[in-house]
């Protein structure tokens, strides 16, 4: 596992503190610091697929699924925000939520979303995926029934057919219901590997198909899931200060952009700021009831927060 508790002395003094150096990110760090919002551009060397077709500036540009054939192009059609009450009561909201343990830090930030959000009228749902023992795998499974064509299966294109008419498995089925009918979905994780834990990533790819998330033409600000919100919520190993500029593990939004962009953005979702608690396992009890308690106080006011930029020019400067 990696934690920053686990960093030699050597590789921590290697780590320049630029905790003021700050993430556009509702960062909780043991101080609870809550950092500035539009950092300075800068490079870091990660790989950034490059955009096709890209037209224009921000998210008003022509894009394409990655991996698709180029006659799948999608056009930006609105930027318009969705229309939102300022408070969250009566609103629907889904928490995807990966973790196996309910006493984690996860567990409790969990529960505090839960208790927090029900308190303010919201009708809550928990897709609780470890307990729900969900399938992480795209396979054939998925479709009930024959398949569209059985010479060679293609899970994209099987699943889309599938959903058009109506065979697409019931689990799957069952979580494009929570998603139709939510205002905000919340993902709760620990990060593993700088990245979301392996059966989330496997709800992204089994629930979101193509016809229900996105079609031909139908992306990004034209996703079929627009009015929507979302919230990437997160605890890592690591700290803030190993997440920040000029350190080893880089800016954390390269870390979100995947998620943010590439997953619900494309899908016509709005993107809230990421929550992340940083090495809830290395601070103090404290500090992680500090942590908690600024989650508690992000809930009672995210309905008045607007959607980020979750792809903004700078990042490929
Ligand atoms: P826990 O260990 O469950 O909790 C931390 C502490 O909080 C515990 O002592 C717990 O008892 C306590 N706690 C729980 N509830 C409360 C409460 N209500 N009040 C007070 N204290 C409480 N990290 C990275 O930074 N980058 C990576 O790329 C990365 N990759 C990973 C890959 C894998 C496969 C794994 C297993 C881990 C990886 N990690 C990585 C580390 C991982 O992100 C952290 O271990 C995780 O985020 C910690 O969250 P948790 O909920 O599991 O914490
Ligand atoms: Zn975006």
């Amino acid at each position: 596992m990696r934690t920053s508790c686990a960093l030699g002395e050597e590789q921590r003094r290697s780590i320049k503190n630029t905790a003021s150096d700050a993430l556009g990110v509702h960062a909780v760090t043991a101080a609870g610091a809550r950092p500035r919002a539009e950092p300075e551009p800068r490079a870091v060397p990660i790989p950034i697929p490059p955009r096709s077709g890209s037209a224009g500036k921000g998210h008003s540009r022509i894009s394409a699924l990655p991996g698709a054939p180029r006659s799948r192009q999608y056009q930006i059609i609105s930027r318009e925000a969705p229309q939102r009450s300022p408070t969250m009561a009566g609103k629907k909201v889904l928490i995807v939520y990966a973790h196996q343990e309910p006493k984690s830090f996860n567990g409790s930030l969990l529960k505090i979303t839960v208790e927090e959000l029900t308190k303010q009228g919201c009708s809550v749902t928990v897709s609780d995926l470890y307990a729900m023992q969900f399938e992480p795998r795209a396979t054939r499974n998925d479709i009930v029934g024959p398949l569209h064509n059985s010479e060679a299966f293609n899970y994209g294109v099987e699943t889309w057919e599938a959903y058009k008419r109506g065979s697409l498995s019931k689990d799957v089925v069952e979580e494009q219901k929570k998603v139709q009918e939510a205002d905000l979905l919340i993902f709760q994780f620990p990060l593993f590997w700088f990245n979301m834990p392996a059966i989330l990533k496997g709800w992204m790819d089994r629930v979101l198909v193509q016809g229900f998330a996105y079609d031909l033409s139908k992306a990004y600000d034209g996703g079929l899931l627009q009015g929507k919100l979302s919230l990437f919520s997160f605890t890592t190993g690591g700290s803030q200060e190993m997440y920040s500029k000029g350190t080893i593990s880089g800016d954390i939004r390269y870390i979100l952009w995947p998620m943010q962009h590439g997953i619900m953005h494309f899908c016509g979702v709005k993107v809230l700021e990421p929550h992340i608690c940083y090495a809830p396992a290395c601070v103090s009890e404290e500090k992680r009831k500090e942590m908690l308690t600024a989650w508690t106080q992000r809930l009672k006011t995210l309905w008045k927060e607007e959607p980020i930029d979750c792809s903004p020019e700078w990042y490929f400067k």
